[in-house]
């Protein structure tokens, strides 16, 4: 009778907990996307148990820019007791922030590199170059390729090997990185500063297709969208569609490559409907876009803090 009494309460809470995945966006690079900076508040809100699911290994075995092609890699998760609901809604949500991001700072390549995890799938860096868009050596965009355990740039020929433990062995020995998050994060810094000197400028083609029940996606015909520091603003189906969005709208951006096996895609939206927009050229934009409407979100922040 105890255990069936236990059992109906573990259920009762059970029924009665929140599963969030709060950073709600898939790692380009293997590294933590930013957390809401309202994560803190909400939790505080809440007063219940913070318990943190993490998994290990699900990056390697199968990342996002390898088109659905698994690695031989196990896959693990750890639980964590991170705190009670007495001492979430004694802590400021600052501090709350502040732990939650400490516990979400990751870096699986990092990680396979110090457990030595062999990664010898010979299709180990194809597309590669979605997230590694940028050539280092010449400083070109668009033209590399991630073909086999290969990255090569087709403008200045260098080529990088992706190695069974997951760094990057420069061919002539002046590759500039030899880990992919570092790159990222210098793509990152080079996007930044085309924001700042205003060079910054995404304008390309698009098939969209529109979320706006949960029976199916509609697609609903071709357009352009563009992103710029006034956000970004999507027009197409006959003139029938425009709809624009500021770059304070959201914290990061939800883009993914491969989507659903149609295509690289960046969506943007708001409560009424969801813009899925699969650029028809301009190459491997979807990294460049998420990374520059971070970035301008919090460049914009900052501006509305001081005003
Ligand atoms: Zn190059």
């Amino acid at each position: 009778m105890t255990l069936v009494r236990d059992m109906n309460y573990a259920v009762k809470k059970l029924r009665s907990s929140i599963l969030m995945y709060p950073e709600a966006s898939y790692t380009f690079d293997g590294t933590a996307t930013p957390l809401p900076d309202q994560l803190g508040r909400f939790v505080r809100m809440l007063k219940a148990p913070v318990v943190m699911i993490k998994t290990e290994g699900a990056f390697a075995r199968d990342p996002l820019y390898n088109m659905l092609q698994i690695r031989d890699v196990k896959v693990s998760a750890k639980m964590t007791y991170v705190m009670s609901g007495e001492e979430a809604a004694s802590k400021s949500p600052e501090e709350i922030n502040r732990i939650l991001r400490d516990l979400f700072s990751f870096d699986n390549f990092r990680d396979q590199q110090q457990s030595g995890t062999v990664i010898d799938e010979p299709f180990r860096a194809d597309g590669l170059n979605r997230v590694l868009y940028k050539c280092p050596v010449c400083g070109s965009e668009g033209t590399m390729e991630g073909k086999g355990a290969v990255l090569t740039c087709k403008s200045c020929g260098s080529r990088w090997t992706l190695t069974e433990t997951g760094y990057l062995e420069a061919e002539s020995g002046k590759g500039v990185f030899d880990h992919v998050p570092e790159w990222y994060s210098w793509e990152r810094q080079c996007v930044r500063k085309e924001l700042e000197e205003d060079t910054y400028k995404l304008d390309v083609p698009v098939l969209i297709r529109m979320l706006v029940d949960t029976r199916c996606i509609y697609t609903v015909g071709e357009g352009r969208l563009t992103h710029g520091p006034e956000g970004f603003h999507l027009t197409g189906c006959g003139g029938m569609l425009d709809f624009s969005l500021p770059p304070s709208a959201s914290y990061s951006l939800y883009s993914d490559y491969f989507w659903y096996e149609l295509g690289d895609m960046i969506c943007i939206g708001d409560e009424n409907a969801l813009y899925y927009c699969f650029p028809k050229e301009g190459g491997d934009v979807v990294a460049k876009t998420r990374l520059a409407a971070e970035e301008l979100y919090k460049m914009t922040s900052k501006k509305r803090a001081r005003s």
